[in-house]
């Protein structure tokens, strides 16, 4: 059963204070301190933007620039079970579709969403890296433990720069 973090519900409105001025030709006014408005720390949200620019990155470091790659954000219901992204691609077009899990629908904490969302992208981008070897469609395993070696290593290499 998925727990639905309802952390991503709230939406922080931005408090527009002293927006009002008031022109006089008197001396000038003195107006009262307005206290700051309470605002809690932003949650890390994802953006369709920031999956495009981590798809075109990535994209680019592994030579798949012939590729056509989509990027969407959806929530749990349109991946496979327990699944926080995937991919699908036709070698003949040269297309492919990377879903990624909507926050509203992830487990982990909010502070991770965003490093692991990538670590997704960069995850997928491998799999389409490896499309045209010869893999076992019954025995994904080995390469699922393979991509997701590779995925880790080369992100730990780009953050430690
Ligand atoms: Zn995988």
């Amino acid at each position: 059963m998925r727990v639905i973090a309802s952390l991503f519900c709230t939406f922080l409105l931005a408090a527009v204070g002293g927006a009002e001025s008031v022109k006089t030709d008197a001396a000038r006014l003195t107006v009262p301190p307005i206290a700051p408005p309470v605002v809690s720390k932003p949650l890390p949200q994802l953006s369709q933007q920031m999956i495009d620019s981590w798809i075109s990155v990535w994209q680019k470091r592994l030579a798949l620039d012939d590729w056509k790659i989509e990027a969407k954000i959806v929530r749990a219901h349109d991946l496979p079970e327990n699944a926080v992204a995937n991919i699908h691609w036709s070698i003949p077009t040269r297309k492919a579709t990377v879903k990624v899990l909507a926050p509203i629908d992830s487990t982990l904490k909010a502070s991770e969403i965003v490093e692991d969302t990538e670590l997704s992208v960069v995850h997928e981008l491998i799999h389409l890296s490896l499309a045209k070897l010869p893999l076992d469609p019954n025995h994904t395993d080995q390469e699922e433990e393979t991509v997701k070696r590779i995925s880790s290593a080369l992100l730990a290499l780009d953050k430690h720069r």
